[in-house]
């Protein structure tokens, strides 16, 4: 029996006819689908049929925390939002940090579901359990940070809210939701779902206790966690660089996307680098709930103050767009939050847009007058306030960088670096065969928390393509999406090492339900095999589990891995071998045998 960790309740809110009312969870689906990203697969597995679109009244938003969101757990400030993506027309969802999750749990529910669509702009207010429907026409059109600023105004400072801004107004394919001020749900067009809604906002706040089946061993373990972080030799850089500090080791490694992926080293890496970053632009840093570490980065340039960049930002719009400078990455990444955009789909499809122009395929006309080339700040300014607001060039690329690839034309979606429709993150895979695996096999699309499998690449050989890598991609794939299902941040287990059954200990003293850490990763399995159901019923095949054709025909251009490419062929056989490995059939489908296994067959719904 369940007693803690959950509230056991959800709230479905129906924006069309401005009704919400409490559902009951049975416990037996909230184990089997642990939390977080799983309920969210879950729920949009039952209700939302295979051919509505992302931008329908019947698609469905799922905002959920996890058993662990709020209790005493380190980091433990994660809400995944789940949704059909109109990046990629299949599952989609989102990670983000800060607190909204714990306000969340605090206010009695453990997940929203957001459903139909309001007749005009509307923030979703959830206070201690009462929820009302507010009218947001006086922040329509305002951007993300200002509207934050405004509804807290409004409601109070200790509400925690989820915003969009103009991208997701408009629709763009990638707008991002920004939650507690510089946090962002970013990738799989989330805030493009929020604004097809007229939801500009949620705003929640709770005083209610998150009940605990165990407290006492919970802040223990809690304590020795902590302890254990804090005597890590990486923690001091981290808390000053946070993930800023992977950007020399990328470069060194030649795996840092730069000029739309065109070569893997950055010639300017210096210039946008951590310890640039710390010596030209940063204030302080900033932390989740309940993390010790605090990996987020708070920069200034020339007055403007944003949390930010983070690795994959400065990667995505710096080196990518050969931006030679942290202060404009800085404020690119700035007017990227600001507007709603995601920074890695934005420094994709803009960098995308910059060789099409340095190639002859877009000109000054079609661009509205920018010259839209690598290194320039003002270009890539420019071009993410059109995408934002859907203007002249922007309204093409703000489809994503498929579709702009094949509007555009010339050959040139050899070179639109996505898969599945999502756009690339900060990764070069042409020297790392299982994170080429990682990208081609994810569910939501090229996403790289998905399965960071490049390190293992680095540590083995990164010209093979053996079944070792394979199965590291697969386990991968289940414990680091476990940690969204959780709504724990996975760094101190990926990061710092911490020992990944400690995450057991705390979903046991959290909930009562004693589970070992391999039940946990089967859970996650379940999930991954439930995204893959969804995936196929909406048309996904197998060749859509592939890769950009730039990976396997142009070779790394310089640098010690000059040459490298993927091998087709032996690409191929990891593709079939994952499928084999899975339990799925050799077109990617998961056999019955495994659905069995899985408990798929016949799994619980929401409330049974
Ligand atoms: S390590 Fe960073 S992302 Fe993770 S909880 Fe802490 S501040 Fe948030």
């Amino acid at each position: 029996m369940i007693e803690g960790g959950y509230t056991l309740k959800v709230l479905r809110v129906d924006l069309t006819r401005r009704k919400a009312k409490v559902q009951p969870v049975s416990e037996r689906f909230a184990v089997w689908f642990v939390g977080g990203r799983g309920w969210g697969a879950k729920i949009l597995y039952d209700e939302v049929e295979s051919g509505v679109d992302a931008f329908s009244p019947e698609n469905k938003i799922v905002v959920a925390s996890g058993p662990l969101s709020g209790l005493i757990v380190p980091c433990s400030g994660k809400t995944s939002f789940s949704t059909i993506s109109p990046a990629t027309g299949l599952y989609g969802d989102s990670n983000v940090g800060g607190e909204f999750s714990c306000a969340l749990k605090r206010s009695g529910f453990d997940a929203l579901i957001i459903e139909g669509s309001a007749e005009k702009p509307v923030i979703l207010a959830v206070d201690d359990g009462n929820v009302m429907l507010k009218d947001a026409s006086h922040i329509w059109g305002m951007p993300s940070l200002d509207a934050e600023k405004a509804v807290k105004d409004e409601l109070g400072k200790d509400f925690h809210t989820a915003v969009i801004g103009p991208a997701g107004e408009n629709l763009v394919k990638f707008a991002a939701v920004n939650c507690d001020f510089g946090r962002q749900a970013a990738r799989c067009g989330v805030g493009a779902v929020m604004g097809s809604k007229k939801l500009k906002a949620i705003a929640v706040r709770g005083s209610k206790a998150i009940p605990a089946a165990n407290p006492d061993r919970l802040k223990e373990t809690y304590k020795e966690t902590v302890a254990w972080m804090i005597k890590h030799p990486a923690f001091d850089l981290w808390k000053r660089q946070g993930t800023m500090q992977s950007i020399d080791w990328a470069n060194e490694l030649s795996c840092l996307p730069t000029r739309n992926f065109q070569e893997a080293q950055y010639e300017e890496f210096k210039k946008i680098n951590g310890d640039t970053m710390e010596s030209l632009t940063r204030l302080h840093n900033k932390g989740c709930y309940l993390c010790p570490i605090r990996c987020g980065q708070v920069n200034q340039v020339e007055g403007t103050v944003v949390e930010g960049p983070e690795y994959e930002t400065a990667v995505m719009l710096g080196s990518n767009c050969a931006l030679p400078s942290i202060e404009d990455v800085v404020y690119a990444n700035y007017l990227c939050d600001q507007l709603g955009l995601d920074t890695i789909s934005t420094g994709n499809t803009v960098a995308f847009a910059m060789e099409c122009y340095e190639k002859g395929y877009l000109d000054r006309e079609d661009t509205g007058g920018i010259k839209l080339k690598f290194g320039s700040s003002e270009a890539l300014n420019e071009t993410i306030k059109k995408i934002a607001y859907r203007e002249g060039i922007g309204s093409l690329l703000a489809e994503g960088v498929e579709k702009a690839s094949q509007a555009v034309g010339h050959g040139s979606e050899r070179f639109a670096m996505h898969v599945k429709g999502l756009e690339v993150s900060g990764y070069d895979v042409r020297g790392a065969p299982a994170m080429g695996l990682s990208y081609a096999t994810s569910d939501i699309g090229a996403h790289h928390n998905r399965a960071w499998a490049i390190t293992y690449d680095i540590k083995t050989d990164r010209k093979s393509y053996g079944e070792d890598k394979v199965k590291w991609v697969i386990y991968l794939q289940h414990i680091r999406p476990l940690f969204d299902c959780l709504g724990v941040c996975r760094f101190p287990w990926v990061e710092l090492g911490l020992n990944a059954d400690y995450y057991a200990e705390f979903y046991t003293y959290a909930t009562g339900v004693k589970a070992s850490l391999e039940e946990l990763l089967k859970g996650s399995e379940r999930v991954w095999n439930l995204t893959r159901l969804i995936n196929l019923k909406r048309g996904l095949k197998a060749e859509d589990d592939w890769l950009p054709p730039r990976v396997f025909e142009d070779g790394i251009p310089s640098g010690p891995l000059k040459g490298l490419t993927l091998s087709r062929e032996k690409f191929r056989w990891m593709v079939e071998k994952y499928y084999e490995l899975r339990g799925w059939s050799e077109n990617g489908v998961p056999t019955e045998a495994k659905l069995g296994e899985l408990g798929l067959l016949d799994s619980p719904s929401l409330s049974s």
